[in-house]
Parts: structure tokens; C-alpha cells; sequence
């Protein structure tokens, strides 16, 4: 054998070497003794890893990073259902919101008469608050109608309790209603309620505003009333 051919000898030899090292420090031992330590995603603590894409440090911080997703996504759920009801609420035409704000009301007006012991307002017979039926017994009853009075739909004094038998064509007569309105606040205000009034145009906002406020008054109510039964 000639000097040239050991020369290549040791060559290859070096080379095979070298590229086997190359080979086993690329890949991971499966005993990790050649990983990085590395930050634990939830406790911040340096750990060792045993898998390569192990980013937490114990079947703990595992599970905790399960329940931390999961709140998250939860949480995204619940504002995204927050901004639907917003933009539901700003695509609230007038009518609608006239009718929540109105529905409000009338539930405030209703247990407003029931804690105050009324009865109805029109032939003062005593109301049935419990019948129990759809829709109950009792109304909020418009003295002067929203057709005709538009501005004195959300009158606190306008609208009082009143059996529904009452409160439909041929349930009572005008007279009898406005006796028992003068019963009940006296003349001045029964001429003041039918007397002239400013129109108020009611905005969207102004619509919005009513409803929350009565709906507010109205929960406040029930609980009282919740309370005492
Ligand atoms: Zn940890
Ligand atoms: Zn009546």
C-alpha cells in the first residue's frame, strides 16, 4: 500500500466520523440529555424537556394550560355575543324600541300599584296580581290613550293598574275612569293630563333610555316584592 492510498484511507475515515457526529446531534435522544432547558409556558420555571415540542413542565402546568385555553376561548365566545347585541341594539328600529321601552314601563306601573295595594284604577276593585294566566289579570292601563296622547305614554300618572276586563271596548265608561283619576291624584292633574302638551319627538336613544331605566326600576320592585311575599 502506497503512502497516497493511506492518506485516502484516513480520509474517509475522518469524514464517516464527522458526519455520524452530525447525524446524532441532530436528532434527539429520547432520554433528553442532549436538549435545552427551556421556560415552562405556565409556571415560568426552567425545565428539561423529554419531548421536543414539550412547552410545559409537568402534567400540572399541562393542565393548566388546557384550562387557561379553554377559558380564553370562552372568553372570545362572549365577546363576540357581546358585539352581536350590540349591533342588534343599533339596527333597533323606533317601533321596536317604543315597544321594549313601553313593556318596561308598564311592568314598573304594575308592581308600582301592587306595592301601593291599589285597585283598579277605574272601578277600584281589588286586582288579582296572581291569576296566574298569560298575561295576568291586571293591565297597565292608559287613561289617555297612546293613539290620542302619544306624549303621555310613559306618564307615570297616565298609566295605573287596571283589571283587564276593564281595560277593553265596553270594560268602563270615560266617566268612570276619570272619576277614579281624580280619586286618586285630584282634578288639577286629570285637567293637566288632558289639557295641551308639548310633542316630544322620542329618539332612538331617548327610547333606549326609558327602557333601561323602568326595566331597572321595575327588577328593583320585584325584588321587593319577592322579599315581603
Ligand atoms: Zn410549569
Ligand atoms: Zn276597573
Amino acid at each position: 500500500m502506497g503512502a497516497k492510498m493511506r492518506k485516502a484511507g484516513w480520509f474517509c475515515r475522518a469524514f464517516i466520523v464527522k458526519s455520524e457526529a452530525i447525524r446524532t446531534h441532530k436528532r434527539p435522544k429520547a432520554n433528553g440529555s442532549d436538549m435545552k432547558q427551556k421556560t415552562c409556558k405556565v409556571c415560568d420555571r426552567e425545565f428539561l424537556p423529554v419531548r421536543q415540542m414539550q412547552s410545559v413542565c409537568s402534567p400540572v402546568c399541562a393542565s393548566k394550560l388546557v384550562r387557561k385555553a379553554r377559558k380564553t376561548d370562552q372568553e372570545e365566545k362572549k365577546a363576540t355575543r357581546k358585539a352581536d347585541k350590540a349591533k342588534k341594539e343599533s339596527l333597533k328600529s323606533l317601533g321596536e324600541l317604543r315597544k321594549e321601552a313601553q313593556a318596561q314601563f308598564n311592568r314598573f306601573i304594575r308592581f308600582r300599584d301592587q306595592i301601593a295595594g291599589h285597585g283598579c284604577i277605574c272601578c277600584g276593585r281589588p286586582l288579582n296580581w296572581n291569576s296566574g294566566k298569560p298575561g295576568g289579570d291586571v293591565d297597565a292601563g292608559h287613561y289617555l290613550s297612546r293613539g290620542a296622547s302619544i306624549e303621555l305614554a310613559f306618564d307615570e300618572r297616565n298609566v295605573n293598574a287596571q283589571a283587564k276586563s276593564c281595560n277593553r271596548p265596553g270594560g268602563t265608561t270615560r266617566a268612570q275612569f276619570r272619576d277614579g283619576m281624580i280619586d286618586r291624584y285630584g282634578v288639577d292633574v286629570v285637567d293637566e293630563l288632558e289639557g295641551p302638551h308639548e310633542l316630544t319627538q322620542l329618539r332612538h336613544d331617548d327610547l333606549r333610555a326609558i327602557r333601561d331605566k323602568y326595566r331597572k326600576m321595575a327588577n328593583d320592585l320585584s325584588k321587593s316584592i319577592e322579599k315581603t311575599n
